[in-house]
């Protein structure tokens, strides 16, 4: 019996959306590689494999979609890669529009930045990229990229997994890599050390930040049960809720992207609870503390 008969034979949009999603993991190799030694190319190749995956995504939608100009789309001429696809902007707006997909203010901020980067680089002169960079500076471009595949390897990895299966190995290994090559952040890790020791020392709170991975993430109370989180390293920052679980008591972190968790319990915690529990109608004779944020 021919083999090849049986093999499954992927439709056109499946063979593009795998050539993206390839094209996009080497360009963010790419960009890793490069950063050290060529910035300038590691910001660009860093942005090309942000937009590759953000497409990806909206051709799960329909082929159409990625076409610039949706009402003149043809099948062969997107077969044969012979069409303006869509920028950035038209990219995400297709995505919250039409994919239902909307991202976090912060997310589309941090996204549209790399991309005024990488057109400044393009098209125009950009002092910061211009040799010999400063330490400074490079950290913040590190820092900013850093962030960027924080949120974009998020988005691979939770909301947009079912899509992304078959790479997942491949997006962690990318993860991996990222995270060895912040010589720059842990450098400067290594210059703050001192000063979150000393600051630790006068009962100031330090955990993990999520970004680079440093415990140099310093924890404010801003007004029960709001805190405030900001990385001295890479300088994310964020808000969240600390709530005691409704069964164990043990305290659950809830952030602005979505519910929190206990482990302990498997107990969600959803905004519907934090409404009920935290909200004026609840407490009349207190102030609500709800986050603005959430
Ligand atoms: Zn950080
Ligand atoms: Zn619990």
């Amino acid at each position: 019996m021919n083999r090849r008969l049986h093999q499954h034979t992927p439709e056109p949009a499946d063979d593009h959306f795998d050539s993206l999603v390839r094209n996009a993991i080497n360009f963010l190799r790419k960009s890793v590689q490069e950063l050290e030694k060529f910035p300038k190319y590691s910001v660009i190749h860093f942005y090309m494999a942000l937009e590759l995956f953000l497409k990806a995504r909206l051709l799960r939608e329909h082929w159409a979609l990625v076409v610039l100009k949706v009402e003149k789309a043809s099948l062969q001429a997107f077969q044969n890669g012979d069409f303006v696809s869509v920028t950035l902007d038209e990219c995400l707006q297709r995505l919250e529009t039409i994919a239902n997909e909307s991202l976090l203010p912060h997310e589309y901020e941090c996204f549209r930045t790399i991309r005024d980067h990488r057109n400044k680089l393009v098209h125009f002169f950009h002092r910061d990229y211009q040799p010999p960079i400063k330490e400074k500076i490079f950290a913040r471009i590190v820092s900013e990229q850093c962030k960027a595949w924080f949120y974009l390897h998020r988005l691979l990895t939770t909301k947009w997994k079912i899509h992304f299966v078959p790479y997942l190995k491949q997006i962690a290994r990318l993860e991996k890599l990222i995270h060895r090559n912040q010589h720059f952040l842990l450098s400067k890790f290594k210059a703050l050390a001192p000063e979150i020791k000393e600051a630790k020392e006068k009962g100031i709170s330090f955990v993990v930040c999520d970004v680079c991975r440093y415990e140099s993430a310093r924890i404010k109370k801003l007004l029960n049960p709001l805190f405030e989180q900001n990385c001295l390293v890479c300088n994310w920052h964020s808000h969240f809720l600390k709530i005691p679980c409704p069964q164990c008591e043990k305290s659950i972190t809830v952030w602005p992207e979505g519910d929190g968790e206990c482990k302990d319990c498997e107990i969600n915690i959803c905004l519907d609870y934090l409404l009920e529990r935290l909200g004026p109608d609840q407490h009349p004779k207190e102030e609500s503390s709800i986050a603005p944020l959430l």
